[in-house]
């Protein structure tokens, strides 16, 4: 493994934007430590909490994640795996294509 902090040349980190626009709402998003999780969504408050002691690519992969949740709660609560499968998979596309600032 890399070093911590070391980020190859062609690295492409995406911006974690302090609040979002998801289905007309807007969402704030919060770096924590301590989290259960890796991340939490809530849909009552709009906010997305995401692990500040994940490393950035954790993080990035982490917030597809909980948007993905936010906007498809009962996906997430009935199908944890398919949504973690989905979020996965369009982070691996996203960052390999370098279609990440
Ligand atoms: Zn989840």
């Amino acid at each position: 493994m890399s070093q911590p902090g070391f980020m190859p040349p062609n690295y492409i980190t995406m911006k974690i934007p302090k609040k979002l626009k998801i289905g007309g709402h807007v969402v704030k998003v919060k770096l924590l430590e301590r989290l259960d999780g890796d991340g939490e969504f809530d849909t009552q408050s709009n906010v997305i909490f995401i692990d500040s002691r994940l490393s950035q690519s954790q993080k990035e992969e982490t917030l597809i994640h909980e948007i993905l949740g936010f906007q498809n709660p009962s996906l997430h609560s009935d199908n944890h795996g398919l949504l973690q499968a989905i979020a996965h998979s369009i982070y691996q596309v996203l960052s390999e294509n370098r279609m990440l600032r």
